[in-house]
């Protein structure tokens, strides 16, 4: 009576620790999904970080074009209509108009200036 008493007390302690170690197993699975999902979490952050990066790489050589075309028309050939004294960016419309004869080149705005040429509207930007 004792003994099967005592066996049963062992067998019920026995299941006690099964369960323990399959309610523990459950969580540790739980643990591990979630686990997965923060690195399914972190490679999607990653790939956002990586088309952010695209972005801004654009958008910089985009900046960057457009101060180059600016610079270019900042350094656009002065010419001068040596019969009028007037000085003009080379694209502009009386500008193009100066005859060969009278046509001459300058380094800048400043070189002109300095040589007594007046600088037409198309110079004063
Ligand atoms: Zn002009």
């Amino acid at each position: 009576m004792v003994m099967e008493f005592e066996f049963s007390k062992i067998s019920s302690a026995f299941k006690r620790v099964k369960q323990d170690v399959h309610s523990m197993k459950n969580y540790v699975k739980d643990l591990y999904a979630k686990d997965q999902q923060r690195v399914e979490d972190i490679r999607k952050l990653q790939s956002q970080v990586e088309i952010l990066t695209k972005e801004l790489i654009l958008v910089r050589s985009e900046k960057t074009t457009k101060t180059i075309n600016k610079t270019i028309v900042e350094e656009e050939q002065v010419i001068g209509n040596s019969d009028s004294k007037m000085a003009h960016v080379e694209s502009c419309p009386y500008g193009k108009k100066v005859t060969d004869e009278h046509r001459v080149f300058f380094q800048d705005k400043l070189d002109a200036n300095k040589k007594g040429y007046k600088f037409c509207v198309c110079m004063k930007d």
